[in-house]
C-alpha cells in the first residue's frame, strides 16, 4: 500500500509511523509517503490523523503501477530532452557494444551528430559471459565517454556492471543502465535509487515482468524517480536467435506500469540481419525510445560484433523510422 501522509505531518513522526507500519519512508513534494508491502490492503483507524490518501495494490508493483500514476512518467534526460509524460517521443540511442579506441568512439560519436542522435551509447565495463574475452576500458573508456561529451554536446549512457564503480559511472553518465544480468544487483538498484540520474533498467533475460517490475521498486522507493525500463529478449526455447524480444510483455508493462520503456533489439535477437524489421516493430508499439548497436567496422568489434549494425545500416534505418513513429503520433527525436 502507499499512504500519503498529511502535509502536517514531521519527519519525524513520518519516520515512527513508517517504523509502526514497516514500511519505506519517502519524501515527496510537500509531505511523505509510506510504502507498505501490498499485504497490506487497509490501515486501521488509529492513524486516519495523520493520512491523506492511501492506495491499495494486488501485488508489490506499486510506484511503478498505472494505479498509483495513470500516465507514463516523464523522465528528463537533460533540460531539453525528455520522454513519456505528455511528450509523444521516440528517443533514439546508438553506439557501440563497448568503448573500444578514441578513434572508434569518436567515429560513433560523429554518426550521432550526423544523424541527429542526442544520446550515445556505449558500454566501458562490460557484463561478459566469459572471463577470457574483452571486459571493457573501464575509467579509460568512461573518459573516452566524457571527451565526446565535451567536444560533440552528446548525452552518455553507459552500464554499471557491478557495485565497485557505480559511483564512477554514475559521475560520468547522463544516463545510467543497469544490464540484464544487474537486475538482480541490489548494490547496484540501491545506488541508483539514491542518485538523481535517469536510469535505464534492462530486464534480466530469466526475469518475470513481476521480477522486473519489482527491480524498477528498489530504485523508485529508493529515491529515484526517473526509472526507464528496457525489455532486451528474454531466454526462451528458440537457439536461432539469441533471444527472444517479448513485445507481449511491452503490451503488458505500457497498459500497468507508469514507466517510460526503452527497447533493445539488437541484443534481443543478437544478429544484424533482423534489428532494422524488429526496431519498426518496436517503435510502432508507441515507445519511448530505442537502443541500437552499432559499429564503425562490426566485423571487428570486440564484444556483440554478430549484431551491430554498420553505419549506412543505421542511416537507411534512422530515416525508416521516421514515418512509422508518426503513423503511432510519435516523433523520432
Ligand atoms: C549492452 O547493452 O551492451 C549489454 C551488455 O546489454 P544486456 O545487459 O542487455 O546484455
Ligand atoms: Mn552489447
Amino acid at each position: 500500500m502507499i499512504v500519503h501522509l498529511k502535509p502536517e505531518v514531521t519527519h519525524d513522526k513520518a519516520l515512527a509511523l513508517g517504523v509502526e507500519l514497516e514500511s519505506i519512508v519517502l519524501p515527496r513534494d510537500g509531505f511523505y509517503a509510506l510504502i507498505t508491502s501490498s499485504k497490506l490492503k487497509k490501515l486501521e483507524d488509529k492513524f486516519s490523523a495523520f493520512v491523506a490518501e492511501t492506495f491499495p495494490f494486488d501485488d508489490d508493483m506499486q510506484l511503478a503501477s498505472k494505479r498509483y500514476i495513470h500516465g507514463v512518467r516523464e523522465v528528463k534526460i537533460v533540460d531539453n530532452i525528455s520522454i513519456g509524460g505528455t511528450h509523444k517521443n521516440t528517443l533514439m540511442i546508438t553506439g557501440p557494444c563497448s568503448v573500444e579506441s578514441e578513434e572508434q568512439i569518436e567515429q560513433c560519436a560523429n554518426l550521432c551528430i550526423e544523424q541527429g542522435v542526442k544520446v550515445l551509447r556505449a558500454g566501458a565495463y562490460k557484463p561478459r559471459t566469459t572471463p577470457y574475452s574483452f571486459q571493457g576500458m573501464g575509467l579509460d573508456g568512461l573518459k573516452l565517454l566524457d571527451k565526446m561529451r565535451s567536444k560533440y554536446g552528446l548525452k552518455i549512457i553507459t552500464e554499471i556492471r557491478d557495485s565497485t564503480h557505480v559511483s564512477e559511472v554514475i559521475e560520468y553518465a547522463d544516463i545510467l543502465q543497469i544490464g540484464a544480468k544487474a537486475m538482480y544487483d541490489h548494490g547496484i538498484l540501491r545506488a541508483c535509487g539514491k542518485s538523481g540520474k535517469p536510469v535505464l533498467l534492462k530486464r534480466g533475460f530469466g526475469a518475470t515482468l513481476q521480477e522486473f517490475v519489482q527491480a524498477a521498486e528498489f530504485i523508485l522507493s529508493g529515491g529515484n524517480d526517473h526509472v526507464i525500463l528496457c525489455e532486451r529478449g528474454i531466454r526462451t526455447f528458440e537457439t536461432k536467435t539469441r533471444f527472444t524480444l517479448d513485445l507481449c510483455g511491452v503490451a503488458y508493462l505500457k497498459q500497468y506500469t507508469n514507466l517510460p520503456i526503452i527497447l533493445d533489439p539488437s541484443h534481443a535477437i543478437g544478429f544484424a540481419y533482423g534489428v532494422s524489421d524488429l526496431s519498426k516493430a518496436c517503435v510502432a508499439m508507441g515507445i519511448e525510445g530505442l537502443l541500437i548497436e552499432t559499429h564503425p567496422n562490426p566485423a571487428v568489434a570486440k564484444s556483440d560484433a554478430a549484431q551491430q549494425l554498420n553505419f549506412d545500416q543505421f542511416r537507411t534505418l534512422n530515416k525508416e523510422l521516421i514515418p512509422v513513429a508518426n503513423a503511432v503520433g510519435r516523433t523520432m527525436i
